[in-house]
């Protein structure tokens, strides 16, 4: 199996657990769930739903304003914004209309209908959405296109160790929705292949990158 991201061969692995099959890419550090596991769009609606996101959860706000305080010092004045992949509130949206950035919100499964094509952004934030992603390398294109030149691009998904014993222990794998895993040298990879480069990423799990 060669990688999706990369097109390098892989390392295969078995989680003994669960009997699923990982590859492991050495070149970009991409590991992704063996494809026939994969789950339908029905399966993967079932699990959004026990996701208990209330907007009113200070936890929740919490976790997002982390997310906005690592973000927002490193990609100038953003007029306005896209949060990709929101899921059911537009929490997030509404962080970053309090810092005075107009913000639009897609998710495919709860607000599917809400996307411009033609609409470009200045920022897109996308938050524990590529894990979920069974084609991540032509979802990140697709949102390079979305931005305007000099835009940025901040994505949370949690960074794998890069071993298979650190990986086989690791909790996020266990959510059978999270399908593929990333490095910060992940997305280095990518923004060679597409001609951005990564501002900075906090070594854990969020990396903002900027568009030519
Ligand atoms: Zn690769």
């Amino acid at each position: 199996m060669n990688c999706h991201i990369c097109n390098q061969s892989t390392e295969s692995f078995v989680h003994e657990k669960t009997n699923i099959t990982y590859y492991h890419c050495q070149a970009c550090e991409y590991i992704f769930k063996s494809p026939e596991y994969y789950q339908d769009f029905e399966g993967q609606n079932e699990r959004y739903n026990l996701h208990e996101n209330n907007e009113e959860d200070a936890g929740y706000i919490a976790y997002f304003q982390r997310f906005l305080d690592f973000t927002l010092p490193l990609v100038g004045k953003p007029k306005n914004a896209l949060d990709f992949g929101c899921g059911r509130t537009s929490l997030l949206a509404t962080l970053l209309e309090k810092e005075g950035i107009d913000c639009d919100y897609y998710d495919p499964i709860y607000h599917p209908d809400t996307l411009d094509t033609d609409k470009k952004y200045d920022l897109i934030v996308s938050t524990e959405v590529f894990e979920h992603l069974h084609q991540p390398r032509e979802v990140f294109e697709s949102l390079l296109k979305r931005l305007n030149s000099g835009g940025y691009l901040a994505i949370q998904t949690e960074f794998h160790a890069n071993t298979e014993e650190l990986f086989k222990t690791w909790w996020y794998p266990q959510d059978p929705t999270h399908i593929v895993f990333f490095r910060a040298r992940t997305f280095h990879v990518l923004c060679d292949i597409y001609g951005c480069r990564v501002v900075k990423d906090n070594g854990k799990n969020i990396l903002v990158l900027k568009k030519s």
